[in-house]
């Protein structure tokens, strides 16, 4: 289940400034509005408070139906995040968000008290598991939750709505998950009155296969058709499966042991022997063509057995589902043993192969649409394998391949590229200060080293170590090189070249 939610800000300021009472996390921001500043990186209580008047006059005007308040309000929050706007202040700004952040936590608690599980939570996204055995009254209990919480004041200004319903859900990120959709509620909820009414109706005609799984794509081209195969047979048994337990009456709940022990052997059963088939026909090594590994944004590891990657990536998939656990792990050493390979080889664990980037709240210069954007991961943003004139060959090499434009999701206007790039040589530069001006620690009693030039911990005598492992900030700088290429952002790219070169690492 997903909930789309709108605007944390103007609420949260608006009622900081009503004084509210009995909610313990309003008073709370209200005492630390009060408390006196210790240094310039906090926001005095006058300052506070003149935003506070400003923005409760501005929804005073909007209410009484003014045109150019409601205009100034949209553009609020833009003003207040964008470095160049001359209401920034980045201390006011820290206050803001932790504000709009204590409250996205009350609202989580809320879905809480109501009896729902959160799967994710992010500013525009809610992912909960119910416990309602059918569609239809998991989109009613959905439904009557958010009504209940839309009532208090508090969460008055925000616009909540199901957006996508979804039977059973394999979950590992929101780039990575997969499972049986409806993404109109309406429907299902049309087809459970019809039913109701004795009309034959299908609702499970309503909900169809989704798959998002971005370590696919990491997979040589003809291993990933394989993958999305096996996932798709295995969404389909599972489906089925689980219907057939809560027709049989033998299930409990959703998401939780519905299925029996000989039901799920019967589920692993069905996706083993294509698997083990798929797998012989792989090779064992890289090989040009469908069995290359392709080369992308996120990229950070080297891999060489197509084969060994398929399994890593369908056994972490499989294992998400913790129903299965004891199957999957069986099912593991079956696949492994097919490439030679023992379970307990440190090379059979499942690492992401995608290295992700993100950079937070960008916000569309036509619409105010805020986002945060993936570089690596974001598939609207990547460039199009499909393009006219791109083939799966121009793909790999990513000098050659045509950078798409990128575009609001909400208005579909294009971004400002150069402010984007702008951004990100900012963010390379402040993680090359901040790999520079690291503490040195003891690698034994981690106590920070206070003289320099000392090779062992005064104390303990202990080998002195960076804070920060020098591997990780070389693959920040790896993925940072890889989206300049892939996305064709010159300057980016002559910042990393600069910081590679200077420190004679081979980055890219
Ligand atoms: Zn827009
Ligand atoms: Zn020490």
């Amino acid at each position: 289940m997903t909930e789309k939610k709108g605007h944390l800000l103007d609420n949260h300021l608006e009622d900081g400034a009503n004084g509210t009472q009995g909610k313990p996390g309003m008073v709370e921001v209200q005492d630390e509005a009060k408390a006196a500043p210790t240094d310039e990186s906090q926001v005095t209580p006058a300052t506070f408070n003149v935003l506070k008047a400003m923005v409760k006059g501005w929804v005073e005007e909007v209410r009484r139906g003014g045109r150019v308040a409601s205009l100034v309000l949209e553009h609020f929050y833009r003003w207040l995040t964008v470095s160049s706007s001359r209401l920034y202040d980045p201390a006011l700004y820290t206050l803001v968000h932790q504000l709009m952040h204590r409250l996205f936590l009350q609202l989580l608690a809320e879905f809480k008290r109501f009896g729902s599980d959160i799967v994710f939570a992010s500013f525009d996204r809610l992912v909960i598991a119910t416990s309602k055995r059918e569609l239809s009254s998991a989109i009613g209990y959905a439904r009557y939750v958010i009504d209940a919480i839309q009532k208090k004041p508090i969460f008055g200004a925000m616009e909540l709505r199901p957006a996508k319903i979804w039977d059973h859900l394999y979950w590992m990120d929101p780039y990575n998950h997969g499972g049986l959709v409806c993404e109109n509620p309406d429907e299902i909820l049309a087809a459970a009155v019809a039913l109701k009414q004795g009309k034959v109706m299908n609702v499970e005609a309503q909900v169809k296969v989704d798959m998002a799984w971005n370590i696919g794509n990491y997979l040589p081209p003809a291993a990933e058709i394989c993958f999305l195969k096996a996932m798709t047979s295995l969404m389909a048994e599972v489906g089925y499966a689980k219907r057939k337990a809560k027709r049989q009456g033998t299930g409990t709940l959703i998401g939780a042991g519905i299925l029996d022990a000989e039901a799920r052997a019967d589920v692993v059963e069905s996706v083993h022997k294509p698997l083990l088939k798929s797998i012989r026909a792989m090779p064992r090594t890289s090989e040009d063509g469908a069995w290359k590994f392709p080369f992308l944004p996120g990229s950070h590891m080297h891999f060489k057995n197509p084969a060994l990657e398929f399994i890593k990536s369908v056994i972490h998939v499989l294992s998400l589902n913790t129903e299965l656990e004891e199957e999957v792990r069986d099912l593991r050493r079956r696949m492994l043993r097919v490439i030679d390979m023992t379970e307990f080889n440190d090379d059979a664990n499942f690492v992401n192969p995608c290295a992700p980037f993100r950079l937070p709240q960008v916000i569309c210069e036509f619409c105010n649409y805020c986002r945060d954007l993936d570089l690596t991961r974001d598939r609207d943003l990547l460039p199009k394998r499909a393009d006219p004139g791109i083939t799966d060959e121009d793909y790999a090499d990513p000098l050659r391949a045509i950078a798409g434009a990128w575009s609001c999701p909400a208005c579909r206007g294009e971004y400002d590229r150069s402010g984007i790039e702008q951004r990100l040589v900012d963010v390379a530069h402040r993680r090359l200060l901040a790999w520079q001006e690291q503490d040195l620690k003891c690698g034994r009693c981690r106590s920070v080293l206070a003289e320099d030039l000392r090779p062992h911990c005064p104390s303990c005598s202990g080998q002195i170590r960076t804070e920060y492992g020098r591997g990780e900030f070389v693959k920040r700088m790896k993925v940072f090189g890889n989206i300049a290429k892939f996305h064709r952002l010159e300057m980016l790219g002559e910042v990393v070249g600069w910081i590679v070169e200077r420190d004679g690492w081979d980055v890219v």
